[in-house]
């Protein structure tokens, strides 16, 4: 036992193994009071059970699970998601493909958000844009059961689909925007088997392959569900935007670009569909 019942909840902060932030997130977890109640309830002790639960959590994030997992949620655009082992932990640099998304979608807009899994983009877009008309889509029942969790627990209407890529959707089904951030690590890849990414599915992280094979299905899929003029918006890795524009430009989009993430990497391309097909 690292903690001890009765030492109070201000002393144990201090205590704790890990850095500052992730000492408070798991003690809130355990003791169930807000960031603020560890302030102004510094002198009350730590019960038994609250200790034994402590050591607990703080082991499992000793072992390197994610402290989103740990504690079951994230919060991403200002939206509190949940998460399990089931979807890739919502990333800030995702924050981009939302903020792009919702400046393009016209007025009652259509959005197809591929690859869904906590449902961060789609639930996201659907928030700040009540007009919108948002379908995701996923292979994973278990991720859709989160990300319909998501939809439910911040009051938005998304339409899910079970879907290996475009193959669930009506063949005439038109969307105005298409957002995805794919599985687009490669395979073999050096970042798979460090940090939280051990811990996240294979699935939302590699295609098993060079890294660009989703957003290739992608870039050729989208036009025979895009209106014309319609965007597609990917993210992608830190060095997969000049391959990007290229699958975008030999399929024919306009308006071919990317945009820069807040650490300054080109992280989402897109382009517009030039006509119907
Ligand atoms: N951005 C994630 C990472 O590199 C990967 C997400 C993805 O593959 N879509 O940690």
């Amino acid at each position: 036992m690292m903690t001890q019942a009765g030492t109070p909840i201000g002393a144990i902060i201090a205590a704790l193994p890990l850095d500052p932030l992730e000492n408070r997130i798991l003690l809130c977890h355990a003791t169930g009071l807000s960031r603020v109640q560890l302030i102004t309830r510094a002198e009350q002790p730590l019960t038994p059970d609250e200790a034994a639960c402590l050591d607990t959590l703080v082991q499992r994030r000793l072992a390197g699970e994610p402290i989103a997992y740990i504690v079951g949620k994230r919060e991403f655009f200002g939206l509190d998601f949940a998460v399990s082992e089931a979807v890739l932990i919502p990333r800030p640099d995702t924050e981009l493909l939302v903020e792009l998304a919702i400046e393009r979608l016209p007025p009652d807009g259509r959005l197809l958000d591929m690859g869904t899994g906590s449902g961060a983009i789609a639930v996201s877009v659907a928030h700040a844009r009540p007009d919108a008309q948002v379908t995701a889509l996923d292979l994973s029942e278990a991720a859709l059961a989160v990300a319909r969790q998501n939809a439910a627990g911040n009051r938005v209407q998304v339409r899910f689909l079970q879907s290996d890529w475009f193959k669930a959707l009506e063949a005439a089904e038109r969307f105005e925007l298409i957002a995805s951030n794919p599985p687009y690590i490669a395979a073999g890849d050096a970042h798979l088997s460090q940090g939280d990414l051990r811990f996240e599915p294979a699935g939302a992280l590699t295609d098993h392959a060079d890294g660009l094979s989703a957003l290739r299905s992608i870039v050729d899929g989208s036009p025979a569900h895009l209106l014309p003029g319609g965007w597609l918006l990917m993210e992608h890795g830190y060095d997969q935007a000049a391959n990007v524009r290229a699958l975008l430009d030999g399929a024919g989009y306009t308006e071919v670009q990317s945009w820069r993430d807040l650490a300054g990497i080109e992280r989402v391309s897109g382009g517009r569909c030039p006509g119907r097909r």
